[in-house]
């Protein structure tokens, strides 16, 4: 073994002398080697940087990242590597140079940038803050005995959603940001507690995973909603009234209070709403070039988990169970990964300005 890593670690050298190879300090002061016109990356020094884990097997090569809940598998001359169950292709291999493991770039970008990555998700508020993501509600539609939609290869929505959900928040706590689930099992919550777990949680955004079906069998594809105007401003007005009067006993502050609660009940909603546009644009846009399925775009409705929340939130429907080919789709761990690495990457782009534009104000 020993003699074998000698010549393997000597033909690499004779490889580098005969590629060229250079180091470069980068910004973040990690050395750059180029190998045949590819950036590769210490491996042990992009672990130290994330805070990720490194446990390598001498014997096989192979190396498991982990952090969190997040485990990557790689072994050394492979361009495949395991990102918790999932193969990844890589367009160059995992190498060796000077004794040490390197990576190229894409696995750089790819692994650590995208899923180790340590500064938290951000964004930017309709006051322009700039502000650090901190808990994110995952909703999984249906459970227990209402199973939502079922396929006809009887793939039923509940499971999909759940599995989905459990995925998004793996990779949301991967990248530093706590997620709530109403269900983390096979069980039923009305969805009046689904809309009270969400707003005792003190979370930015609120994210509902569904999947979709209808009599055509043939429509497919993957769209986000988010609150429609359900209810006029006078209608509001009144709701905002009835509560007011409920709440509050003392006479002479009922008026000035009911006008303020109603003028700061339409601020929060107007932004909540807008915001949630902006997410679900940013989640279509990603989506479009994560995953082969049409894109249904954004749309609004009167779901009534979305009207309940007091902060941003999308109801995704990630796919038709009524069209084969996707229940195909949504059975298979990799396309339900690519699902919610795409989500994660909505969330991470989400821009206020945006929806701003598309909304036309
Ligand atoms: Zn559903």
């Amino acid at each position: 073994m020993k003699k074998y890593l000698k010549i393997f670690l000597f033909g690499t050298f004779i490889a580098f002398l005969l590629s060229g190879c250079a180091t470069v300090p980068t910004q973040e002061n990690i050395a750059t080697y180029s190998i045949g016109g590819v950036a590769y990356y210490p491996l042990a020094s992009l672990c130290d940087l994330y805070g990720v884990d490194m446990q390598f097997d001498t014997f096989l090569r192979t190396a498991v990242l982990s952090k969190n809940a997040l485990h990557v598998s790689l072994r050394v001359g492979d361009a495949l590597v395991l990102v918790n169950d999932n193969i990844k292709q890589l367009n160059w291999p995992i190498d060796i140079y000077q004794g040490a493991i390197v990576v190229p770039r894409q696995f750089k970008e790819q692994v650590f940038d995208f899923l180790f990555k340590p500064p938290v998700l951000t964004y930017r508020r309709p006051t322009g803050a700039k502000i650090k993501l901190r808990k994110v509600v995952i909703d999984a539609g249906h459970g227990g005995n209402d199973p939502g939609a079922i396929g006809r290869g009887g793939l039923r929505e509940k499971d999909v959603n759940l599995d989905v959900a459990k995925r998004l928040s793996v990779l949301l706590q991967a990248a530093g940001v706590q997620t709530v689930l109403t269900r983390s099992s096979d069980k039923f919550i009305p969805l009046s507690i689904r809309v009270d777990i969400a707003n005792r949680s003190g979370a930015d955004l609120f994210i509902s995973i569904h999947s979709n079906a209808n009599p055509s069998r043939s429509l497919s594809g993957f769209e986000v909603y988010y609150v429609a105007t359900s209810v006029s401003d006078s209608e509001r007005a009144i709701l905002t009234a009835r509560k007011s009067a409920l709440n509050l006993k003392n006479a002479v502050f009922a008026s000035n209070a009911l006008d303020l609660r109603t003028i700061v009940w339409d601020m929060i909603y107007t932004n909540n709403r807008v915001e949630s546009i902006g997410l679900s644009r940013w989640i279509c846009k990603i989506m479009d070039s994560n995953i082969d399925a049409n894109i249904l775009g954004v749309k609004s409705s009167r779901f009534q988990v979305l009207k309940g929340i007091r902060m941003p939130g999308v109801l995704i429907e990630i796919g038709f169970l009524s069209n084969s080919n996707e229940e195909r789709l949504l059975k298979g761990s990799a396309y339900r990964q690519k699902l919610a690495e795409g989500i994660l990457e909505g969330i991470r782009n989400y821009s206020f300005d945006m929806a701003l534009v598309e909304a036309g104000n």
